[in-house]
């Protein structure tokens, strides 16, 4: 019996086990426990997706469909690998289960046959969606593996359970037969490895795509003297603007023009008086876009 864990606790552990983790749109607060209750959570439920391709999965697992809404699952592991969460509560993957497995999952016991749908899984168990056609022939990199056993056992390790707690949804629920073409139980001796290990991680956070704009570089940049390829992009954006005071150019030294065409540009924006005095300020920079140079 355990409360579920907060959305930055639970990103905080699959880091800390040394997984790639992607937040997807607005994932912390998307759930369904406007539907019913979510906790005490109890175990990890494995499922695989009968889709392909990561973000079409991702975008479907977030969503769902008109009779199943979503989220429909908690994260989503790709085939590379990496994880992008896509609920934080209560989601749509376990169904009706077998009351029998969660007591053996609660007392980390041997699984008895799933053989009647008479427990509400959504409320117990953390889904994972791994992308697969689940055909038996759509292989699994290891990649995809090693993130399934991380995945489970940072969740253990965060509530202190052992590897029994994770269990596939075809252990669950009479008729599924996901996850196809791994055996659980190979993977629940994997997980139980990891568990009397260390967690490899942390990973640092998914790094952020470059800038597309040049970064203010502060007034005292803009002064007689100065060359700079920033120079030519400012007055290009300048001139785009239709704030030209150019004579010839614009060119890469810091110009009297430069000065006048900017102060336009400023007087275009609002600005008037000392604001609009031809040296750029950060707001106003930010507003040209200035492409990286
Ligand atoms: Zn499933």
């Amino acid at each position: 019996m355990a409360t579920p864990l907060t959305a930055a606790r639970l990103v905080k552990a699959l880091r800390e086990e040394g997984l790639e983790v992607h937040e997807y749109r607005d994932w912390r607060s998307h759930n369904r426990n406007h539907k019913g209750p979510w906790g005490p959570v109890n175990g990890v439920m494995i499922h695989h997706t009968v889709t392909k391709g990561t973000s079409s999965s991702v975008e479907l697992c977030y969503r769902g469909h008109s009779a199943l809404p979503g989220p429909l699952c908690h994260g989503v592991i790709d085939k590379a690998g990496a994880v992008h969460l896509v609920g934080n509560g209560r989601a749509n993957h376990a169904g009706l289960g077998d009351g029998d497995v969660l007591r053996a999952v609660i007392g980390e016991k041997k699984l008895p046959k799933d053989n009647e749908a008479d427990t509400d899984g959504n409320r117990h168990f953390y889904g994972f969606e791994c992308v697969n056609l689940g055909d038996g022939k759509d292989p699994w990199p290891e990649a995809q593996k090693l993130a399934i056993e991380k995945v489970s056992a940072a969740i253990c390790r965060a509530h202190g359970w052992n590897e029994k707690s994770v269990i596939g949804h075809l252990e669950w629920q009479p008729g599924k037969i996901d996850p196809r073409g791994f055996a659980m139980s190979t993977m629940r001796k994997r997980i139980a490895k990891r568990l009397g290990g260390k967690p490899d991680g942390p990973t640092a956070p998914a790094p952020k795509p470059p800038a597309s704009h040049e970064p203010f570089p502060g007034a005292a940049f803009f002064r007689e003297g100065r060359n700079s390829k920033i120079i030519t992009a400012m007055g290009k954006r300048l001139v785009a603007q239709g704030c030209s005071r150019y004579q010839v150019g614009p060119g890469p030294n810091w110009t009297e023009a430069d000065r006048k065409s900017y102060a336009a540009w400023q007087r275009k924006l609002g600005y008037s008086g000392k604001d609009a005095d031809g040296i750029p300020g950060s707001a106003s920079w930010k507003k040209l876009k200035v492409p990286k140079v």
